[in-house]
């Protein structure tokens, strides 16, 4: 019992979605300093995916591989990936997601099918296809938003889809509960990436005002949650939002 009060992750095998930027990047870095053997996947090609590499290098126990997870061929093929690379996952973090702002009259429907896809139906698709690979008692952690539950002007797609996260997090703890899986929605504030550099510093200092620490949030700000959520420290937390939002 002593044992489990620990964070303890050495040698644990993840699957981390949208690793090349952002929180994905913090997530994968810091299982990866935790001794956990890390798959994650980006989009496309970029400096980011490069730098990521020679990060993943030095430490030799992360693999990155290209995938699109709104793709359901793309998704089965990266799972095949872990397959053969980790052999079983006990941590799988749903992170990649993309944001859109777009006022209702002019939402289309293929821009609502592409924020649903992205941020909704590729958690599915993961988490479906991660199945036979989960070990008993594994952690999935999906990353939703804060603004799902609260609401954003210009974003009725984006927060659809978030917040359709936090329905399929309480259906798949209840259905996967029984082999020990938990199933955890881990909800963001505005925390600093590419996602949120259009802020002006209007909206930088209104936002930091709204925050109870008084700052915006820090990529490793989610990563730590995240070890949390991935280690046996939660090892009876399952079916929760985790706002993680220094206190909106
Ligand atoms: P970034 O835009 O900085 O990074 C997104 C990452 O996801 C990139 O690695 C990107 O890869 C990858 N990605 C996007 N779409 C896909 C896809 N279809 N298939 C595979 N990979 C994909 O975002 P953040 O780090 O800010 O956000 C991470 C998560 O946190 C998202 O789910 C977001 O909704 C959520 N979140 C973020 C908040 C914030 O304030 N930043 C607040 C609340 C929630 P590539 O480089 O190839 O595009």
């Amino acid at each position: 019992m002593e044992n489990a009060m620990q964070l303890d992750l050495k040698g644990r095998s993840a699957l981390v979605t949208g690793g090349s930027r952002g929180i994905g990047r913090a997530i994968t870095l810091a299982l990866a300093r935790q001794g956990v053997n890390v798959v994650t996947c980006y989009r496309r090609e970029s400096e980011a995916v490069e730098s990521l590499a020679r990060e993943a290098r030095v430490l030799g126990n992360v693999e990155l591989v290209q995938a699109d997870v709104s793709r359901e061929e793309e998704v089965v093929r990266l799972l095949e990936k872990c397959r053969e690379r980790l052999g079983r996952l006990d941590i799988v973090v749903n992170n990649a997601g993309a944001i859109s702002h777009v006022p209702l009259s002019d939402l289309t429907q293929t821009e609502w099918h592409r924020m649903l896809d992205t941020n909704l139906t590729s958690v599915f698709l993961v988490i479906r296809e991660a199945l036979p690979l989960l070990s008993d008692g594994a952690s999935v952690i999906n990353v939703g938003s804060s603004v799902a539950t609260r609401g954003m002007a210009a974003g009725a797609h984006y927060t659809a889809s978030k917040a359709g996260l936090i329905g399929l997090t309480r259906s798949l703890c209840k259905e996967l509960g029984p082999r020990g899986i938990r199933v955890n929605t881990l909800a963001p504030g505005i925390i600093e990436t590419d996602m949120v550099s259009r802020l002006t510093p209007e909206q930088r200092k209104k936002y930091e005002a709204m925050s109870a620490v008084g700052r915006l949030g820090q990529a490793d700000d989610i990563a730590g949650a995240v070890l949390y959520l991935a280690s046996d420290l939660s090892r009876f937390v399952s079916g929760v939002t985790l706002e993680v939002n220094g206190g909106i």
